[in-house]
């Protein structure tokens, strides 16, 4: 049987389920090493999923296991294009597949997107999640917010700033995170829509949770739902219209927070002179080929701070073609392709770096089963398979670079810190968000007597 050593960068869902993939192969006798620059694995649902959700973070003991197959290895604290890049990945490995995801905001492209107070979403998620890369620089000290976006991001972000300190504190989040949520001064969030309620990307599941809010209203003009045909629709927007009207039907209380949904809104300009005080918006209405235009009245929403939420884009790896319309890097069933639309040797991506920020973590699974299945086919048809050296000369060569790899064995030492913080909590984990200790405690060495 052949052999091969295949590197997967990011430890995300995708690259973890590619992992899975390549080492339950029949044909080929795979070993894999999944890089990341990060000491700790598992992405996105570590970094992403929000704190809140421990159901879909649970997926983490799946992935876990796969991470334990002694055919997987894990090089954390190694950074494709600083510590690793792809002349060191071909010399090592006879194949690699990225799957580094979509870390970077798209960017809306509107007047007073820079001003100071005008954040990403993923700014914010990444703060909240612990992210080592976050600086601690959200305050909350503003008492309006504007989240803009129709999607599961913005309802996080919006359900995170409405929550008390007693519906968060059980969460993993940072003490610094926990802190500046439990003194916000936020009261009023507005997710603001630029297309009405059935063009939504919503999913039901995640509306349906704001019920649960202990302290806040949900507050939906009732006309904003009125004109959203029903014929035609699918049962997925049936619910969330459902949901929405449930809300709208509801008598507002006095409760702390509100969380106001804003249909058929489309921001034109983010106000301020330094420090944004506001959002200007206009009313918009449905075209023939399903966008939307302005109708040319607008309105201004006064907000202190503006979280834009309206999707990932992909991050350009050196020496890889990208789509910088797409954000994504071209590809045919998961080859990577240059701008002549002939595949690169031996380089294959998967995830949201194959196809964009969409879906959910299962998602992944079925493109990385594509994307092995392409490396699987050029593997064994392949007369010439590449060269591909051993684990220790791998290790060998990390070291002449000056890399300290944070294995396997030094993510389970941060894993216990935090679960041990978590205990002193009263909790099941406290989150480590700072390079400094995550690193001293992966390369900790135990010494024995
Ligand atoms: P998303 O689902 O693509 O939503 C992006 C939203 O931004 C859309 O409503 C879009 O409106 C809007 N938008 C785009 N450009 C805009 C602009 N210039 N002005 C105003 N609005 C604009 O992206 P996401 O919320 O970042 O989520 C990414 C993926 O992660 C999704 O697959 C999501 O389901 C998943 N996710 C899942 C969960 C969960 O399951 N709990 C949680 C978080 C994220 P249009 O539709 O009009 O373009």
């Amino acid at each position: 049987m052949r052999n091969a050593r295949i590197a997967v960068i990011g430890s995300g869902p995708a690259g973890l389920f590619a992992a899975d993939e390549l080492v339950r192969q029949h044909d080929v006798d795979v070993e894999v090493d999944i890089i990341d620059r990060v000491p700790a694995p598992y992405g996105l649902v570590r970094y992403g999923v929000a704190p809140d959700h421990p159901r879909i973070k649970a997926v983490i003991g799946s992935l876990q296991r796969i991470l334990e197959n002694p055919k997987v290895r894990f090089l954390g604290n190694v950074e494709f294009g600083t510590d690793v890049d792809r002349p060191f990945l071909d010399a090592h490995y006879n194949a690699t597949i990225y799957a580094t995801g979509a870390s970077r905001d798209r960017a809306m492209g509107i007047t007073g997107e820079d001003l100071l107070g005008s954040r990403s979403a993923t700014a914010f998620v990444s703060w909240y999640g612990g992210h080592p890369d976050s600086p601690n620089d959200f305050h909350l000290r503003e008492d309006t917010v504007a989240v803009i976006g129709a999607g599961n991001v913005a309802l996080d972000v919006a359900r995170i700033l409405a929550k008390t300190a007693a519906e968060l504190d059980s969460t993993d989040m940072p003490p610094h995170v926990l802190d500046t949520l439990r003194d916000s001064r936020v009261r009023d969030i507005h997710v603001i829509c630029r297309r009405g309620p059935e063009f939504a990307k919503f999913t039901t599941k995640e509306l349906r949770e704001l019920r649960n809010l202990t302290d806040a209203d949900i507050i939906i003009d009732p006309a904003e739902l009125i004109g959203a045909p029903r014929e035609g629709l699918d049962k997925a927007t049936l619910a969330n219209l459902a949901v929405l009207e449930e809300f709208a039907s509801r008598p507002r209380t006095d409760r702390t927070h509100r969380i106001h949904f804003h249909f058929w809104r489309n921001p034109v300009e983010i106000l301020g002179y330094e420090h944004v005080d506001g959002l200007r918006i206009e009313r918009t209405e449905l075209s023939p080929d399903g966008t939307v235009h302005g109708t040319g009245e607008f309105d201004t929403l006064p907000a202190q701070l503006i979280l834009r939420s309206v999707g990932y884009r992909s991050v350009p790896l050196d020496g890889l073609p990208f789509d910088s319309v797409r954000g994504t890097i071209p590809n045919q069933l998961g080859r990577v392709v240059d701008g002549d639309g002939h595949v690169v040797p031996a380089q294959y991506v998967t995830g949201w770096l194959k196809r964009g920020p969409s879906g959910v973590i299962g998602t992944n699974r079925v493109d990385s089963v594509e994307t092995v299945a392409s490396v699987m086919e050029d593997l064994v048809s392949s007369p010439e398979p590449g060269t591909s050296v051993s684990a220790d000369a791998v290790d060998a060569a990390l070291r002449t670079r000056g890399v300290k790899v944070i294995g396997y064995d030094g993510w389970l030492r941060i894993n216990g810190d935090e679960i041990e913080r978590g205990r002193v909590a009263g909790k099941d984990r406290t989150k480590i968000p700072d390079w400094d200790t995550l690193r001293r405690l992966g390369h900790e060495v135990l010494t024995s007597g």
